[in-house]
């Protein structure tokens, strides 16, 4: 850490919050609040792609790379074959949603997964499920506010299939056993999510992603489905055009398998672990855009590539657990965010993208909290909370006193210093209201897929996606698969690619999918 004059050490900075603490608030949102002070705004940050279907379109730097990245295949090495009606690609939250739904048209469904079954951003996930519940709140409402909020971008039509499979989605997750905060008289409780007009988000204390993945789990258990764990999938076969299948790479033995597929659905999650802008994240260790890479060389449509979520507030003290979520819901319940003067600077409810902004403008204008030059954050008040609403961190936060618990940070007396931290990808492979993709026979569904959240995503409307959309989605494959042949194992795509790179990427020597972070040294 640095010892420079002007910096302070964490337990300085504690005195100074507990001297300003009671400053009148300053709250400025201006109208160049996010083109002045968001990274996705910033010019320098995107490039426009040189291959691919999306080709002169903007994306950012660090995921053009990957996009355009060779294969690491080499068919020499094959060494098995298997055959499935759908292969799902992906053991988080919507990968298992998909396979079950797609099990129950009593297809043969495997799932492939990068690490191990339930490993995953969706096992982590903390604040809740939006989806309207209650009778005063509405279905257009809640659609409203997804367009709203995601500036107009959101594709309407499957927007709309998910908002309206939301409530009959969370029946089923009741009926799979899943335990939703109630009170007294069994009601389910609900979160008020930044940017949205009703409280909706329904919960499960602060682990709702953990209780989410147990129903899950234990559904799986009980099916036919089969699981292969450590296999991640590297490339996609194609067959005029069509997706026919996958190649999976066996981590232990490092050998390659192939799938063939009548139906292969996409569930990767997302990016955060490629580290965009150099920003630390919330997200698992396997959040290395490889659906992304593995469908663009398979020719399917990508949307908003330069758009993705910087959630509020991240960890950044002590720095071994920067990037690490703390939850909107404590935002919700009421914990304000402060400055180093102790004043309030935004509405601490308005959409993630607005009070990220803020968060850097304060930091970026000497007015952050600052323990060093590259720590620097502003406070979340969770004692104040805790003074107003006594024994609500407890009884709703258990994830996050676990760090009071391990002696780190006591949030009932210590605020949490605080920074965004990256967090979701709001774009993705572009789909219909089936969850298909561009390429007939590949799906896409969950983090990997784009449409719904156009430029900014609500508080929970990720779960709910997962979950609504991933019914669908797994339904749909499993319809399809019905009416379609094995196709042949075809890499002509690759071919293509490989000459097109070769002419127009030249300096790109990079190899994808990624598998891991580039920290982790893995080597194909
Ligand atoms: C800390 C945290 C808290 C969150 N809280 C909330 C919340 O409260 N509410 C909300 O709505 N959203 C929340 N989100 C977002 C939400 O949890 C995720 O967007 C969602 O769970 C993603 O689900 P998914 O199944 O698409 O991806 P994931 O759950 O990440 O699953 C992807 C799976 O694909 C596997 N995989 C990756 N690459 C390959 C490959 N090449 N081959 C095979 N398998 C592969 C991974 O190992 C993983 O198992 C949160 C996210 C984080 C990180």
């Amino acid at each position: 850490m640095n010892n420079a004059a002007d910096h302070l050490s964490f337990d300085m900075a504690l005195e100074r919050y507990k001297e300003v603490k009671s400053k009148p608030f300053r709250i400025n949102e201006s109208d160049t609040l996010l083109q002045d002070y968001h990274p996705d705004y910033a010019a320098d940050q995107t490039t426009n792609l040189n291959i691919g279907v999306n080709k002169g379109e903007h994306c950012v730097t660090e995921l053009a790379s990957i996009l355009q990245a060779d294969s690491p295949f080499d068919s020499k090495s094959i060494c098995s074959e298997e055959f499935v009606d759908v292969l799902v690609i992906g053991g988080g939250g919507a990968g298992c949603v998909a396979a079950l739904s797609a099990a129950e048209t009593g297809s043969n469904v495997l799932i492939a997964t990068k690490l191990k079954l339930g490993d995953s951003n969706t096992v982590m996930a903390e604040g809740g499920i939006q989806s309207v519940v209650n009778s005063e709140d509405s279905i257009q409402q809640h659609f409203t506010d997804t367009i709203q909020s995601s500036y107009f971008r959101a594709e309407k039509e499957v927007t709309a299939k998910m908002i309206q499979n939301g409530p009959e989605s969370i029946r089923w997750l009741i009926e799979l056993g899943m335990k939703f905060d109630t009170d007294d008289d069994g009601n389910l409780l609900v979160r008020k999510g930044g940017g949205a007009t009703f409280s909706r988000v329904v919960y499960f204390k602060d682990y709702t992603g953990l209780e989410l993945m147990r129903v899950l789990r234990s559904a799986l258990s009980q099916s036919s489905i089969s699981v292969l764990n450590h296999t991640p999938v590297v490339e996609l076969l194609s067959d005029n055009g069509r997706c026919t299948g996958a190649v999976l790479l066996d981590l232990e033995s490092r050998t390659l398998k192939i799938i063939r597929a009548k139906s292969v659905i996409l569930a990767t999650g997302g990016s955060g672990r490629v580290h965009i802008n150099n920003f630390p994240t919330s997200n698992h260790i396997g959040a290395t855009a490889d659906g992304l890479s593995l469908a663009y060389r398979l020719g399917a449509k990508l949307r908003e590539l330069d758009s993705f979520q910087y959630h509020p507030t991240g960890i950044i003290y002590p720095e071994s657990l920067a990037g690490t979520l703390v939850t909107e819901g404590l935002r919700s319940a009421g914990a304000c965010l402060l400055n180093a003067q102790g004043e309030r600077f935004v509405d601490e409810l308005k959409s993630r993208d607005i009070v990220s902004a803020a968060i850097i403008r304060e930091c970026e204008n000497g007015r952050g909290v600052e323990l060093s030059s590259t720590v620097k954050g502003v406070w979340l008040d969770t004692p104040e909370l805790e003074k107003n609403k006594p024994g609500i961190l407890k009884n709703q936060f258990p994830k996050l006193m676990s760090l009071a618990k391990n002696n780190i940070i006591n949030p009932t007396k210590d605020p949490i210093l605080v920074y965004p931290t990256l967090h979701y990808q709001n774009g993705g492979i572009c789909i219909d209201v089936n969850g298909e993709s561009t390429v007939p026979g590949l799906y896409s569904t969950g983090e990997v897929s784009g449409g719904v959240h156009g430029k900014n995503r609500l508080m929970g409307n990720a779960l709910l996606e997962v979950i609504s959309l991933g019914r669908v989605t797994g339904k749909h494959a499993a319809i399809t698969a019905k009416d379609v042949d094995y196709g042949e194992v075809g890499f002509s795509h690759l071919d293509k690619w490989r000459s097109e790179r070769q002419q127009l990427c030249k300096d790109n020597n990079e190899v994808a999918p990624k598998l891991f972070p580039t920290y982790f040294n893995f080597r194909y």
